[in-house]
């Protein structure tokens, strides 16, 4: 042994029962065991439980098959209590007359630390893989309450933009929509010349339903009337209450005389439906945008012809064409 005794590997000759035979100095410097400490021990003295039975089910097995082993991964214990991992051969030989085993360790500490950093390395990658997808399940939900919110949202605005443009008290657009509408008409017509016209309404003698049957019953009043002008205009009309108990229709695409007719006959529907609480009557105004014509203008002719109607006994409709024109510049 003792050519081998500073060998860059540690070479041990047990017996075939596995008692130490003879070790060089680097096994004991491997396993911090002096020599005479090694004397008549068994091999097996130097390793865990674990390791010992791999050493019995794996080591002597494939000796006795084979008289060779090779690449056995072993842990031994060191005389100051540490693992050492070590790879280790052994082989059957005849010495002297006596069947010994020559076993070759290699210490195999670097090996297992980059196993270990290996493994530490996967766990990690494991964990943010999974953190990932924990972060992608909570980003996921995230984007689902941010698209109901949104839905909320436009929801919200839309019923929003409905309250803000409508009257309370009868549930038609208010006066501020209507004048919206009113611009959106003009535009029309300067771009395309498609002409339009507007009527409004005012009830006759209003103050006296009021006096007479009480404001709540005029309410109701004003809200009958709503429904029959609601039900009298076309799809593409605008009733609004303009305000108290003034209304405005925008007829859009109506002429002088198909507004006059339809003024007219919303009139008589006025006239002749039943009421609840009372009968009424309302006076129109009628007037259709012309070339010059502004916002205030066509609101002005109409208001006039409203005067006119109830200059004329009430309950009648007159479109501003039939005033003369000193009353048209008024
Ligand atoms: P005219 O035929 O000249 O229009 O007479 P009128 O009595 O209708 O006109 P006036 O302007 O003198 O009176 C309008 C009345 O309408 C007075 C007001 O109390 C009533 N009025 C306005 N808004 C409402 C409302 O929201 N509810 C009720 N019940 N009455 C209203
Ligand atoms: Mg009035
Ligand atoms: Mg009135």
């Amino acid at each position: 042994m003792n050519d081998f005794n500073h060998a860059p590997c540690g070479f041990v000759t047990i017996s075939k029962r596995g008692m130490f035979i003879d070790v060089n100095e680097t096994f004991l410097d491997l396993v911090k065991y002096s020599r005479e400490e090694l004397h008549e021990k068994h091999i097996e003295s130097i390793m865990n439980i674990a390791n010992k039975f791999l050493f019995h089910s794996h080591f002597y097995p494939f000796l006795q098959l084979y008289g060779v082993v090779e690449e056995v991964y072993l842990s031994l214990k060191s005389g100051t209590g540490e693992d050492i991992p070590v790879l280790l051969n052994g082989k059957c030989v005849e010495r002297d007359g006596t069947e010994v085993i020559d076993c070759v360790f290699v210490k195999m500490h670097k090996r297992i630390h980059y196993e270990q950093e290996i493994r530490s390395i996967k766990k990690r990658v494991e964990e943010a893989y999974e953190a990932k997808d924990e972060a992608l399940k909570a980003l996921k939900l995230l984007h689902i309450e941010n698209e109901r919110k949104q839905k909320e949202l436009v929801a919200l605005n839309a019923e929003l933009e409905r309250l803000a443009a409508t009257d309370d008290l009868t549930g038609l657009k208010n006066r501020r929509y209507f004048l919206e509408q009113l611009e959106e008409c003009i535009s029309l017509f300067s771009k395309a010349g498609t002409p339009f016209s507007l009527l409004i309404l005012d009830v006759d003698h209003f103050k006296k339903v009021n006096d007479t049957w009480g404001h709540l019953a005029g309410d109701q009043i004003l809200r009958e009337l709503a429904k029959i002008m609601e039900s009298e205009a076309g799809k593409a009309d605008t009733v609004a209450r303009y305000g108290g108990e003034e209304f405005i229709i925008i007829l859009p695409a109506k002429d002088e005389v198909a507004a006059k007719r339809k003024a007219e006959k919303l009139r008589s529907a006025i006239e002749h439906a039943t009421w609840e609480v009372c009968s009424i009557t309302v006076s129109i105004g009628v007037s259709t945008f012309m070339a010059g014509d502004t916002n205030v203008s066509i609101l002005s002719k109409a208001d006039r012809a409203l005067y006119a109607s109830k200059a004329n006994g009430r309950n009648k409709a007159t479109h501003a064409m039939e005033l003369d024109d000193s009353r048209l510049n008024m």
